[in-house]
This record gives structure tokens, sequence and C-alpha cells, in this order.
């Protein structure tokens, strides 16, 4: 998973995640800054310097990583702005080759809340792309197709996000909410990601159909599917 800031990966896509952790899978966590600047308001009034502020929000999110089971990598790349560079996109395609990741999450192409938001995406997208290509000069075998799902932002009208995926994050929605505790500089956010798992649980009961007994308290995480699903079966 690759995530601009620090905490992403926490609101977004903690359930996801922490499924894997439990499956036995791998989860990474790559953050490409730590939101040093941008969504740590709460640190910069309380009057912290900027290297005060990246190693906070650095022990927040490897905290959180914990909490949910997973790996983490903070490339400090910055925020506010989260600049493009082929360099820092070279970095993402050395991940991919060492990873070789089975499913990739990145945030939405649009987010005119965020700029750094779709930079942190185009940057994922180009060097899975990249990595993918049999001459291209880094370590490791060249990366399959690994499916891209684009995690829920946080306007996700204007975002133009419509989830075509509804994950049950229920047996660890604990983990999850445990991790978001792990992060108090965003407080604020808390209830809110708790709210919307609910919300998303219902829409994802009404989408399972009626008989299937899931519990009264089914939460979810949505997703959108970049590239189409490959099957051999409609189901
Ligand atoms: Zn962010």
């Amino acid at each position: 998973m690759i995530s601009a800031h620090a905490g992403d990966f926490v609101w977004r896509a903690g359930g996801a995640i922490a499924l894997a952790a439990h499956r036995g899978d791998r989860a990474k966590v790559v953050c490409l800054s730590y939101g040093e600047r941008g969504e740590s308001a709460k640190a910069w009034r309380a009057g912290h310097t900027l290297d005060e502020i990246k190693t906070i929000r650095r022990e927040e999110a490897e905290h959180a990583a914990a909490a949910l089971g997973a790996e983490i990598e903070f490339l400090d790349a910055g925020d506010y702005p989260l600049v493009e560079t082929p360099e820092l996109v070279d970095r993402l395609v050395r991940v991919y080759r060492d990873s070789e990741p089975d499913v990739v999450l990145t945030h939405p192409l649009a987010d005119p809340y965020n700029g750094d938001h779709p930079a942190a995406a185009r940057m994922a997208l180009q060097a899975r792309v990249l990595a993918q290509a049999a001459g291209y000069d880094a370590p490791g075998e060249p990366l399959g197709a690994p499916p891209v799902f684009f995690f829920e932002p946080h306007q996700p009208e204007q975002c133009d996000f419509k989830p075509d995926v509804l994950l049950d994050i229920t047996p660890v929605f604990e983990a999850k909410r445990k991790a978001m505790e792990c992060l108090p500089a965003q407080r604020h956010m808390w209830d809110y990601y708790t709210d919307l798992a609910v919300r998303r649980g219902v829409q994802l009961k009404r989408n399972a159909g009626p008989n299937l007994g899931l519990p009264h308290d089914t939460r979810a995480e949505a997703f959108m599917r970049l590239y189409p699903q490959v099957t051999d079966t409609l189901a």
C-alpha cells in the first residue's frame, strides 16, 4: 500500500491491511511523507518544529502499523507539496520489485482538496508499470500485474469515488480502531472513520443479500478497482 502521508493508510485501508496480516500475508505500507506540514495541525499549534513533528508522526505511524500487523517504510519525500520526481518513482519501482505485491492499494487519482494524494497515486501507478518492464534497470524480477484498488478518500463525491468493492473488515475492526487511536494528532478522525465503517457495513449487507447471516454490526471499507477483475467465473 502506497500512501502520501503517515496517517492515510490507517483511516482508509486499515481494515484491509489488518485482514491481510491476520491471514498471515505480508502487509507493507510505504508512506511517501510524514504528513508533517499538511496533516499535523495539532502539532503545529503546540509549537513543535518541523523535525519534531516528523519524528512524532513517524512514531505514531509505526505504532499504528504495528497495531495492524504491517511493516512500514517512510520515504521522507516531503508533503504540501509532495513533488513527483523520477527519483521517487524509481524508489517505488525498487519497492515493487523487492516486495512483489499481490495487491496494490493507493489513493484515487482525483482529490481537489489535497494534491498530494493524486500525486502519490500517479507515482504508485507509474512505478508499477515501470516495475513490469523487463528492461527497467532495477534489482529483481519484472513485476506481474497485481490489481490496483483505490481506497476511499475523505470527500468521496468530489474525488469521483464510487465504491465497486466492499470489504468486510468486521473481524479486524478492533485492530483498526486501535491503529486509529495511535494517531492523536488526528483525533477528530477516530469517530468519523468508525461511523463510516458502520455505514459501509450496512451497504455491504445490502449488497450481500438478506440470508447470509452476517452479524448486525458488520463493518466495511470501500474500494474502487482501476483495472478489470480477471476471473473464469462470473460470481
Ligand atoms: Zn493524506
